[in-house]
């Protein structure tokens, strides 16, 4: 017979049964009465509404789960933005533990004993890293993009080639920036080329700066050129207007042929900003490099108190950072580094090993950078391929794991896998069959 409104539990009674015992009781209440109401609706539609008592625990159990969780990433793009971008190196996790879990110096000064900044905990590291005189940390590289036009070029001109007036994604387009930050933007040039003739008849009473700004997530390719960067700072300097150059990726040593802060100031750029989650590695932060003059206009400038870092960012910064001191070391140990640098074989035999234990098939993929460095890199992968079936539901286990559909199959890319994760793949994959 089907149930009625009369055989469904009063919310005392579910809170008195034992199974939901341990459970906080205002927590119960409002699953008791969600899943009380859902019932009745459908008990009048005729349906029969379930176990009441395994709704209740499915409740809370989902209002247990975290929202923000890790990812076993799955689809061969290293910085991949929707998957948080950089995983951090175990240095840097150390880092957050140690400073996060207590009371830190993040502004004190502990020679003086009184009251110190932020800013300087990594201003040291960072000009030995860079060469740069001085150096600032914000949330983002967009942020950094943002304080930057703000502080140098507030209500005058601001003059970009037509090539670089990128979007990079999610929103975040260079006019836009430059026009939320005061300053007025001055188009130089044409999207495939531009000289340097064209900034310099460009710069006239207005002029605050001349800002270059890495590609990042496309290329022009045919008849196109960009002037090199030493011929900016030559016209820069020439006009005493200050170089900015949005280097996007913040690679800290070659890495592909990205540019880093360093070759940047070498060739004369004034300030250099890039992202701490792109090649650097590390957490999502903007870094702005280069002369003590101006960064000090920028930590100066009301928006640096809104646009800052906090301490657990700035902790796990060092971490990065300090590992770049050895560039080796950095290679090993910074996750997306490792995994660029990665023999095409070290990923194969990851990929025969999980195929093996699935009983899947080996596929030759191409893994790529992301985060809108180096777009043509085409790194040599492995991948192996399962049934597209499993799709939904590897990425309903715990962890969820994100690869990739092609072909009527499921693309489990060995590049952004490590090692260790290979067996929790495959009993996952196991568990989805059964299921
Ligand atoms: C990625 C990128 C940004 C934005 O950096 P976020 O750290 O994501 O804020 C800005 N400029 C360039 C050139 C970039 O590549």
């Amino acid at each position: 017979m089907a149930p009625t409104l009369r055989d469904l539990p009063s919310v005392d009674s579910l809170l008195a049964d034992p199974q939901f015992s341990a459970e906080p009781r205002a927590l119960v209440v409002t699953a008791a009465r969600s899943v009380l109401d859902r019932a009745r609706v459908e008990i009048r539609a005729g349906r029969d509404p379930g176990d009441i008592a395994k709704l209740v625990l499915a409740q809370l159990e989902s209002a247990r789960r975290h929202s923000l969780r890790r990812v076993l990433n799955a689809t061969g793009v290293l910085v991949h933005t929707n998957l948080g971008r950089a995983p951090l190196a175990e240095a840097a996790l150390a880092r957050v533990v140690e400073v996060g879990g207590g009371y830190s110096n993040l502004e004190y000064d502990l020679e003086a004993g009184a009251r110190g900044s932020r800013q300087d905990h990594l201003a040291g590291l960072l000009a030995r890293l860079t060469g740069a005189e001085a150096a600032l940390v914000v949330n983002n590289n967009a942020a950094a993009v943002l304080l930057a036009l703000a502080a140098l070029a507030e209500g005058r001109q601001v003059l970009v080639s037509r090539g670089e007036l990128i979007e990079i994604g999610d929103g975040f387009r260079i006019p836009d920036v430059l026009a939320r930050s005061g300053a007025r933007l001055v188009e130089v040039g044409t999207t495939n080329r531009t000289r340097a003739a064209d900034y310099e008849r460009a710069i006239g009473p207005e002029t605050a700066l001349l800002l270059r700004v890495h590609q990042s997530n496309f290329r022009v390719v045919g008849f196109a050129g960009q002037p090199q960067l030493g011929e900016l700072a030559e016209i820069a300097r020439r006009h005493e207007l200050p170089l900015v150059d949005d280097l996007g990726s913040g690679a800290p040593f070659d890495v592909g042929d990205e540019p880093t802060a360093t070759s940047s100031l070498a060739a004369g750029a004034d300030l250099v900003c890039f992202s701490g989650d792109k090649l650097l590695g590390g957490p999502q932060a903007g870094i702005v490099v280069g002369r003590a003059d101006l960064v000090e206009k920028l930590r100066r400038h009301p928006l640096q108190r809104a646009l800052r870092a906090d301490k657990l960012t700035l902790a796990a910064l060092e971490g990065t950072l300090q590992l770049c001191l050895d560039p080796e070391r950095a290679r090993r140990e910074i996750p997306v580094l490792r995994m660029f640098d990665e023999p095409a074989e070290t990923v194969r035999a990851r990929a025969e090993r999980l195929a093996a234990l699935v009983g899947g098939e080996v596929e030759e993929t191409v893994a790529r950078v992301g985060g809108g460095a180096l777009p043509l890199a085409e790194l040599p992968s492995f991948a192996c391929a399962v049934e597209e079936s499993l799709t939904d539901l590897l990425r309903a286990g715990e962890p969820p794991i994100v690869g990739i559909v092609r072909d009527g199959r499921l693309l489990l890319d060995c590049r952004t896998l490590a090692d260790a994760d290979i067996e929790v793949v495959a009993a996952a994959v196991v568990a989805a069959r059964d299921s």
